[in-house]
Protein backbone atom coordinates (compact mmCIF):
# COMPACT_ATOMS: atom_id res chain seq x y z
CA UNK A 1 0.00 0.00 0.00
CA UNK A 2 1.14 3.63 -0.85
CA UNK A 3 2.38 5.71 2.08
CA UNK A 4 -0.59 8.64 0.84
CA UNK A 5 -3.62 5.45 1.56
CA UNK A 6 -4.21 5.90 5.18
CA UNK A 7 -6.94 2.81 6.25
CA UNK A 8 -9.02 3.81 9.16
CA UNK A 9 -7.76 2.55 12.23
CA UNK A 10 -10.41 0.23 13.13
CA UNK A 11 -9.07 -1.20 9.96
CA UNK A 12 -5.36 -1.01 9.84
CA UNK A 13 -4.57 -4.03 12.20
CA UNK A 14 -6.65 -6.20 9.59
CA UNK A 15 -4.20 -9.13 9.01
CA UNK A 16 -4.58 -12.57 6.87
CA UNK A 17 -6.53 -15.11 9.01
CA UNK A 18 -3.73 -17.24 11.32
CA UNK A 19 -4.99 -19.82 9.88
CA UNK A 20 -4.83 -19.52 6.14
CA UNK A 21 -1.58 -21.18 5.98
CA UNK A 22 -2.95 -24.19 7.29
CA UNK A 23 -6.20 -24.30 5.24
CA UNK A 24 -3.95 -23.77 2.46
CA UNK A 25 -1.90 -26.70 3.61
CA UNK A 26 -4.99 -28.84 3.67
CA UNK A 27 -5.67 -28.48 0.16
CA UNK A 28 -2.23 -29.55 -1.09
CA UNK A 29 -2.48 -33.19 -3.38
CA UNK A 30 -0.82 -35.87 -0.83
CA UNK A 31 -2.03 -34.16 2.55
CA UNK A 32 -4.57 -35.72 4.23
CA UNK A 33 -7.22 -32.39 4.91
CA UNK A 34 -8.27 -32.69 8.50
CA UNK A 35 -8.68 -28.86 8.64
CA UNK A 36 -11.91 -29.12 7.10
CA UNK A 37 -14.95 -27.61 8.23
CA UNK A 38 -17.35 -27.74 5.37
CA UNK A 39 -19.07 -31.07 4.16
CA UNK A 40 -17.02 -32.83 1.84
CA UNK A 41 -18.23 -32.78 -1.54
CA UNK A 42 -19.33 -36.36 -1.41
CA UNK A 43 -21.93 -34.84 1.09
CA UNK A 44 -23.26 -32.09 -0.18
CA UNK A 45 -26.28 -32.32 -2.33
CA UNK A 46 -24.77 -31.01 -5.65
CA UNK A 47 -26.84 -32.49 -8.34
CA UNK A 48 -30.62 -32.03 -6.24
CA UNK A 49 -29.29 -28.28 -6.10
CA UNK A 50 -28.45 -27.74 -9.51
CA UNK A 51 -31.49 -29.22 -10.51
CA UNK A 52 -33.38 -27.28 -7.93
CA UNK A 53 -31.54 -23.49 -9.37
CA UNK A 54 -32.50 -24.85 -13.01
CA UNK A 55 -36.56 -25.00 -11.78
CA UNK A 56 -36.22 -21.98 -9.91
CA UNK A 57 -34.71 -20.50 -13.16
CA UNK A 58 -37.82 -21.85 -15.55
CA UNK A 59 -40.56 -21.45 -13.12
CA UNK A 60 -39.23 -18.27 -11.11
CA UNK A 61 -37.38 -16.50 -13.79
CA UNK A 62 -36.23 -12.69 -13.42
CA UNK A 63 -38.07 -12.27 -10.37
CA UNK A 64 -35.31 -15.05 -8.70
CA UNK A 65 -32.70 -12.49 -10.47
CA UNK A 66 -33.85 -8.76 -9.00
CA UNK A 67 -33.54 -7.20 -5.33
CA UNK A 68 -36.00 -8.51 -3.15
CA UNK A 69 -37.28 -8.30 0.32
CA UNK A 70 -34.01 -7.37 2.15
CA UNK A 71 -35.22 -9.74 5.45
CA UNK A 72 -34.63 -12.54 3.02
CA UNK A 73 -37.65 -13.82 0.69
CA UNK A 74 -40.56 -14.98 2.56
CA UNK A 75 -41.00 -18.76 2.17
CA UNK A 76 -37.63 -19.39 3.14
CA UNK A 77 -38.26 -17.23 6.07
CA UNK A 78 -41.47 -19.18 7.00
CA UNK A 79 -39.57 -22.34 6.43
CA UNK A 80 -36.85 -21.59 9.05
CA UNK A 81 -39.56 -20.48 10.96
CA UNK A 82 -41.07 -24.17 11.12
CA UNK A 83 -37.89 -25.80 11.10
CA UNK A 84 -36.64 -23.40 14.29
CA UNK A 85 -40.54 -23.95 16.11
CA UNK A 86 -39.77 -27.91 15.92
CA UNK A 87 -36.53 -27.34 17.54
CA UNK A 88 -37.72 -25.59 20.48
CA UNK A 89 -37.18 -22.13 19.31
CA UNK A 90 -40.31 -19.99 19.06
CA UNK A 91 -40.33 -18.33 16.29
CA UNK A 92 -42.28 -16.76 13.81
CA UNK A 93 -41.86 -16.28 9.60
CA UNK A 94 -41.50 -12.10 10.71
CA UNK A 95 -38.53 -12.98 13.50
CA UNK A 96 -36.02 -14.10 10.56
CA UNK A 97 -33.73 -11.95 8.87
CA UNK A 98 -31.96 -14.37 5.84
CA UNK A 99 -27.87 -13.15 5.98
CA UNK A 100 -25.30 -13.88 3.76
CA UNK A 101 -23.96 -16.94 5.70
CA UNK A 102 -24.33 -16.80 9.72
CA UNK A 103 -20.80 -15.14 9.41
CA UNK A 104 -22.56 -12.26 7.74
CA UNK A 105 -25.41 -12.31 11.01
CA UNK A 106 -22.18 -12.58 13.36
CA UNK A 107 -20.73 -9.11 12.05
CA UNK A 108 -23.96 -7.33 12.56
CA UNK A 109 -24.55 -8.16 15.51
CA UNK A 110 -21.19 -7.04 16.61
CA UNK A 111 -22.08 -3.77 14.86
CA UNK A 112 -25.27 -3.44 17.07
CA UNK A 113 -23.76 -4.47 20.06
CA UNK A 114 -19.89 -3.95 19.81
CA UNK A 115 -17.97 -0.80 20.61
CA UNK A 116 -14.60 0.58 22.52
CA UNK A 117 -14.87 -0.04 25.90
CA UNK A 118 -17.35 -2.88 25.41
CA UNK A 119 -16.42 -6.49 25.98
CA UNK A 120 -18.14 -9.99 24.89
CA UNK A 121 -17.89 -13.32 26.76
CA UNK A 122 -16.60 -16.38 24.66
CA UNK A 123 -15.53 -19.81 25.31
CA UNK A 124 -11.87 -20.89 25.71
CA UNK A 125 -11.85 -22.23 22.97
CA UNK A 126 -14.23 -20.38 20.24
CA UNK A 127 -15.01 -19.95 16.62
CA UNK A 128 -11.92 -18.37 15.07
CA UNK A 129 -14.55 -16.62 12.69
CA UNK A 130 -16.87 -15.03 15.36
CA UNK A 131 -12.86 -13.48 16.64
CA UNK A 132 -12.31 -11.71 13.70
CA UNK A 133 -15.79 -10.53 13.08
CA UNK A 134 -16.00 -8.93 16.62
CA UNK A 135 -12.55 -7.74 16.42
CA UNK A 136 -13.48 -5.23 14.12
CA UNK A 137 -15.70 -3.07 16.45
CA UNK A 138 -13.16 -2.61 18.90
CA UNK A 139 -14.11 -4.81 21.59
CA UNK A 140 -12.47 -6.62 24.19
CA UNK A 141 -12.94 -10.59 25.10
CA UNK A 142 -13.50 -12.32 28.38
CA UNK A 143 -12.50 -16.06 27.76
CA UNK A 144 -15.11 -18.28 29.46
CA UNK A 145 -13.78 -21.88 30.67
CA UNK A 146 -15.14 -25.42 28.71
CA UNK A 147 -15.24 -28.94 30.08
CA UNK A 148 -16.86 -32.09 28.29
CA UNK A 149 -20.42 -30.11 29.61
CA UNK A 150 -19.90 -26.94 26.99
CA UNK A 151 -19.13 -23.24 28.53
CA UNK A 152 -18.61 -23.08 32.97
CA UNK A 153 -21.60 -21.66 33.73
CA UNK A 154 -20.21 -21.00 37.14
CA UNK A 155 -17.48 -19.06 35.88
CA UNK A 156 -19.47 -17.08 33.64
CA UNK A 157 -21.47 -16.08 36.56
CA UNK A 158 -18.18 -15.03 38.16
CA UNK A 159 -17.61 -13.04 35.71
CA UNK A 160 -20.71 -11.44 35.37
CA UNK A 161 -20.97 -10.86 39.15
CA UNK A 162 -17.41 -8.81 38.70
CA UNK A 163 -18.14 -7.00 35.33
CA UNK A 164 -19.02 -3.81 37.85
CA UNK A 165 -18.80 -1.50 35.28
CA UNK A 166 -21.24 -2.93 32.99
CA UNK A 167 -19.21 -3.05 30.19
CA UNK A 168 -20.03 -7.18 29.27
CA UNK A 169 -22.40 -6.38 26.16
CA UNK A 170 -22.70 -10.02 24.80
CA UNK A 171 -22.42 -13.48 25.36
CA UNK A 172 -21.22 -15.72 22.26
CA UNK A 173 -21.90 -19.36 22.52
CA UNK A 174 -22.11 -22.83 20.28
CA UNK A 175 -24.38 -24.69 22.57
CA UNK A 176 -24.30 -27.95 19.87
CA UNK A 177 -21.10 -29.39 19.07
CA UNK A 178 -19.17 -26.49 19.31
CA UNK A 179 -16.57 -25.37 16.59
CA UNK A 180 -13.55 -26.16 17.52
CA UNK A 181 -14.12 -28.68 20.26
CA UNK A 182 -17.03 -30.91 19.53
CA UNK A 183 -18.49 -29.88 22.78
CA UNK A 184 -22.16 -29.85 23.70
CA UNK A 185 -23.75 -27.31 26.32
CA UNK A 186 -25.56 -29.84 28.78
CA UNK A 187 -29.22 -29.16 29.69
CA UNK A 188 -28.78 -27.92 33.13
CA UNK A 189 -26.33 -25.52 31.95
CA UNK A 190 -28.63 -23.71 29.43
CA UNK A 191 -31.10 -23.17 32.06
CA UNK A 192 -28.47 -21.14 33.96
CA UNK A 193 -26.63 -19.50 31.32
CA UNK A 194 -30.42 -18.10 30.35
CA UNK A 195 -30.91 -17.11 33.80
CA UNK A 196 -27.36 -15.12 34.31
CA UNK A 197 -28.25 -13.68 30.95
CA UNK A 198 -31.16 -12.54 32.09
CA UNK A 199 -30.22 -11.36 35.85
CA UNK A 200 -27.49 -9.22 34.10
CA UNK A 201 -29.16 -8.05 31.05
CA UNK A 202 -26.68 -9.59 28.92
CA UNK A 203 -27.69 -10.36 25.16
CA UNK A 204 -27.04 -13.75 24.23
CA UNK A 205 -25.61 -15.05 20.70
CA UNK A 206 -26.81 -18.80 20.34
CA UNK A 207 -24.58 -20.40 17.28
CA UNK A 208 -26.22 -22.90 16.10
CA UNK A 209 -24.46 -23.78 13.12
CA UNK A 210 -24.21 -27.35 13.41
CA UNK A 211 -27.69 -27.62 14.95
CA UNK A 212 -29.15 -30.89 12.48
CA UNK A 213 -25.62 -32.53 12.41
CA UNK A 214 -26.18 -34.40 15.86
CA UNK A 215 -25.69 -38.52 16.16
CA UNK A 216 -27.50 -38.92 19.83
CA UNK A 217 -31.02 -38.56 19.73
CA UNK A 218 -30.71 -36.51 22.94
CA UNK A 219 -32.96 -33.60 22.96
CA UNK A 220 -32.02 -30.33 24.83
CA UNK A 221 -33.40 -26.82 24.83
CA UNK A 222 -32.49 -24.25 22.84
CA UNK A 223 -31.68 -21.00 24.33
CA UNK A 224 -33.80 -18.72 22.69
CA UNK A 225 -36.63 -21.31 23.41
CA UNK A 226 -35.79 -20.77 27.59
CA UNK A 227 -35.53 -17.14 27.35
CA UNK A 228 -38.64 -15.22 27.09
CA UNK A 229 -36.96 -11.59 27.23
CA UNK A 230 -35.93 -11.76 23.60
CA UNK A 231 -32.47 -11.68 24.58
CA UNK A 232 -31.26 -14.60 23.15
CA UNK A 233 -30.56 -14.37 19.37
CA UNK A 234 -30.61 -17.62 17.55
CA UNK A 235 -28.23 -17.83 14.56
CA UNK A 236 -28.21 -20.77 11.92
CA UNK A 237 -27.12 -22.11 8.58
CA UNK A 238 -27.48 -23.87 5.63
CA UNK A 239 -23.99 -24.20 5.25
CA UNK A 240 -22.89 -27.13 6.80
CA UNK A 241 -26.21 -29.12 6.40
CA UNK A 242 -25.97 -28.03 2.60
CA UNK A 243 -23.55 -26.39 1.30
CA UNK A 244 -21.26 -23.40 2.19
CA UNK A 245 -21.38 -21.81 -1.04
CA UNK A 246 -25.01 -20.86 -1.07
CA UNK A 247 -24.49 -18.18 1.99
CA UNK A 248 -27.74 -18.75 3.16
CA UNK A 249 -27.44 -17.97 7.02
CA UNK A 250 -30.01 -16.04 9.55
CA UNK A 251 -30.77 -14.60 12.14
CA UNK A 252 -33.58 -15.18 14.72
CA UNK A 253 -34.40 -11.93 16.61
CA UNK A 254 -37.35 -10.64 18.36
CA UNK A 255 -38.19 -6.33 19.25
CA UNK A 256 -36.05 -4.06 18.83
CA UNK A 257 -32.96 -6.24 18.08
CA UNK A 258 -34.96 -7.53 14.97
CA UNK A 259 -35.37 -3.92 13.98
CA UNK A 260 -31.56 -2.89 14.41
CA UNK A 261 -30.40 -5.60 12.83
CA UNK A 262 -32.33 -5.65 10.08
CA UNK A 263 -31.52 -2.25 9.26
CA UNK A 264 -27.89 -2.94 9.57
CA UNK A 265 -28.68 -5.54 6.92
CA UNK A 266 -30.06 -3.56 4.20
CA UNK A 267 -27.36 -0.98 5.11
CA UNK A 268 -24.71 -3.46 4.65
CA UNK A 269 -25.98 -5.20 1.19
CA UNK A 270 -29.47 -4.85 0.35
CA UNK A 271 -29.93 -7.79 0.44
CA UNK A 272 -28.62 -11.68 0.31
CA UNK A 273 -29.10 -13.42 -3.36
CA UNK A 274 -32.37 -14.61 -4.03
CA UNK A 275 -31.85 -17.52 -6.49
CA UNK A 276 -30.10 -19.62 -3.58
CA UNK A 277 -32.47 -19.00 -1.25
CA UNK A 278 -35.70 -20.21 -3.58
CA UNK A 279 -33.27 -23.57 -4.32
CA UNK A 280 -33.10 -23.86 -0.96
CA UNK A 281 -36.61 -24.01 -0.07
CA UNK A 282 -37.19 -26.25 -3.18
CA UNK A 283 -34.89 -28.56 -1.61
CA UNK A 284 -35.84 -28.58 1.37
CA UNK A 285 -39.78 -28.99 0.39
CA UNK A 286 -41.55 -31.98 1.28
CA UNK A 287 -39.38 -33.54 3.22
CA UNK A 288 -36.12 -33.02 1.32
CA UNK A 289 -34.16 -31.74 3.80
CA UNK A 290 -34.58 -34.45 6.41
CA UNK A 291 -33.94 -37.00 3.52
CA UNK A 292 -30.34 -35.28 2.60
CA UNK A 293 -30.08 -35.52 6.54
CA UNK A 294 -30.84 -39.41 6.78
CA UNK A 295 -28.06 -39.80 4.18
CA UNK A 296 -25.01 -37.43 5.38
CA UNK A 297 -25.40 -37.67 9.32
CA UNK A 298 -24.75 -41.27 9.70
CA UNK A 299 -21.48 -40.62 7.18
CA UNK A 300 -20.85 -37.59 9.50
CA UNK A 301 -21.69 -40.36 12.67
CA UNK A 302 -19.00 -42.98 10.91
CA UNK A 303 -15.92 -40.74 10.44
CA UNK A 304 -16.52 -38.95 14.29
CA UNK A 305 -16.33 -43.07 15.27
CA UNK A 306 -12.87 -43.33 12.87
CA UNK A 307 -11.04 -40.44 13.87
CA UNK A 308 -11.72 -41.21 17.85
CA UNK A 309 -10.50 -44.81 17.38
CA UNK A 310 -7.23 -43.24 15.26
CA UNK A 311 -6.44 -41.09 17.96
CA UNK A 312 -7.11 -43.46 20.44
CA UNK A 313 -5.22 -45.98 18.62
CA UNK A 314 -2.10 -44.29 17.42
CA UNK A 315 -1.92 -41.68 20.00
CA UNK A 316 -3.64 -42.77 23.14
CA UNK A 317 -2.59 -41.47 26.42
CA UNK A 318 -0.37 -38.88 24.84
CA UNK A 319 -3.42 -36.42 23.91
CA UNK A 320 -6.95 -35.58 25.98
CA UNK A 321 -9.69 -35.76 23.36
CA UNK A 322 -13.41 -34.58 23.09
CA UNK A 323 -16.65 -36.90 22.11
CA UNK A 324 -18.25 -34.64 19.85
CA UNK A 325 -22.00 -35.69 19.94
CA UNK A 326 -22.39 -34.30 16.69
CA UNK A 327 -21.01 -31.76 14.24
CA UNK A 328 -17.20 -32.13 12.06
CA UNK A 329 -14.71 -31.15 14.60
CA UNK A 330 -12.74 -33.51 17.69
CA UNK A 331 -9.81 -31.22 20.05
CA UNK A 332 -7.01 -32.87 21.06
CA UNK A 333 -4.88 -31.50 23.88
CA UNK A 334 -1.39 -32.79 24.04
CA UNK A 335 -0.65 -33.59 27.56
CA UNK A 336 3.12 -33.03 27.02
CA UNK A 337 2.37 -29.17 26.29
CA UNK A 338 3.91 -29.88 22.90
CA UNK A 339 3.39 -26.53 20.99
CA UNK A 340 1.16 -27.45 17.23
CA UNK A 341 2.28 -24.87 15.93
CA UNK A 342 5.59 -26.23 15.64
CA UNK A 343 4.27 -29.78 15.00
CA UNK A 344 2.39 -28.08 11.94
CA UNK A 345 5.04 -28.10 9.79
CA UNK A 346 6.23 -31.24 10.48
CA UNK A 347 2.86 -32.61 9.79
CA UNK A 348 2.18 -31.73 6.68
CA UNK A 349 5.74 -32.59 5.84
CA UNK A 350 4.66 -36.12 6.98
CA UNK A 351 1.42 -35.85 4.68
CA UNK A 352 -1.68 -34.34 7.19
CA UNK A 353 -2.67 -30.68 7.82
CA UNK A 354 -5.06 -29.88 11.13
CA UNK A 355 -5.71 -26.58 12.65
CA UNK A 356 -3.41 -25.46 15.43
CA UNK A 357 -5.25 -24.17 18.64
CA UNK A 358 -3.93 -21.49 19.51
CA UNK A 359 -5.50 -18.61 17.15
CA UNK A 360 -9.30 -20.12 18.74
CA UNK A 361 -8.30 -18.86 22.07
CA UNK A 362 -8.50 -15.07 22.88
CA UNK A 363 -5.78 -14.91 25.29
CA UNK A 364 -2.72 -16.37 24.13
CA UNK A 365 -3.49 -20.19 25.61
CA UNK A 366 -3.86 -22.98 23.80
CA UNK A 367 -0.87 -23.62 22.27
CA UNK A 368 -0.92 -27.83 22.92
CA UNK A 369 -4.00 -27.92 21.33
CA UNK A 370 -5.26 -28.54 17.77
CA UNK A 371 -8.54 -29.15 16.01
CA UNK A 372 -9.26 -32.47 13.92
CA UNK A 373 -12.03 -32.19 11.47
CA UNK A 374 -13.49 -35.41 10.10
CA UNK A 375 -15.83 -33.34 8.09
CA UNK A 376 -13.57 -33.79 4.74
CA UNK A 377 -12.49 -37.12 4.72
CA UNK A 378 -13.57 -40.78 4.44
CA UNK A 379 -12.83 -43.29 7.76
CA UNK A 380 -9.45 -44.64 6.10
CA UNK A 381 -7.72 -41.58 5.29
CA UNK A 382 -8.75 -40.30 8.41
CA UNK A 383 -7.10 -42.86 9.94
CA UNK A 384 -4.34 -42.71 7.36
CA UNK A 385 -4.23 -39.25 8.19
CA UNK A 386 -3.89 -39.61 12.32
CA UNK A 387 -1.27 -42.25 11.67
CA UNK A 388 0.79 -39.10 10.07
CA UNK A 389 0.24 -37.00 12.82
CA UNK A 390 1.29 -39.46 15.81
CA UNK A 391 4.58 -40.17 13.79
CA UNK A 392 5.26 -36.19 13.42
CA UNK A 393 4.50 -35.67 17.16
CA UNK A 394 6.51 -38.52 17.83
CA UNK A 395 4.21 -39.46 20.77
CA UNK A 396 3.49 -43.02 20.87
CA UNK A 397 0.80 -44.92 22.88
CA UNK A 398 1.40 -44.48 26.73
CA UNK A 399 -1.23 -46.86 27.55
N1 LIG B 1 -20.56 -20.17 13.09
C1 LIG B 1 -19.83 -21.28 13.24
C2 LIG B 1 -19.74 -21.91 14.59
C3 LIG B 1 -19.13 -21.82 12.16
O1 LIG B 1 -18.38 -22.92 12.33
C4 LIG B 1 -19.23 -21.19 10.89
C5 LIG B 1 -18.48 -21.71 9.69
N2 LIG B 1 -17.22 -22.18 9.94
C6 LIG B 1 -20.01 -20.04 10.80
C7 LIG B 1 -20.68 -19.56 11.91
C8 LIG B 1 -20.17 -19.29 9.51
O2 LIG B 1 -20.79 -20.06 8.55
P1 LIG B 1 -21.57 -19.49 7.29
O3 LIG B 1 -21.26 -18.02 7.18
O4 LIG B 1 -21.04 -20.25 6.14
O5 LIG B 1 -23.01 -19.72 7.57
Amino acid sequence: MTALVRPAARAGGVRPSPLAEAISAGLRPGVVPLTVGSPAPELQPTEALGEALARVHRDVGAAALGYGPPEGHPELRAMIAERSAERGTPCRADDVIVTNGSQQALDLVGRMLLEPGSAVVVERPTYLGAIEAFRQYETEFVPVGMDEDGMRTDELERVLAADAGRRIRLIYTMPNYHNPTGRTLSAERRVRLVELAQRYAVPVVEDDAYAELGFDPVHRPTLAGLDDSGLVLALGSMSKVLSPGLRVGWAVARGPFHRILSGLKERSDLLSALAPQLAVVDLCRDGGLDAHLARVVPRYRERRDAMAAAVDRHLGAAVARTEPAGGFYLWLSFRSGLDTRELFARAVRGGVAFLPGGPFHVDGTGAGTLRLGYAGAGPELIDEGVRRLAAAAGEHRLA
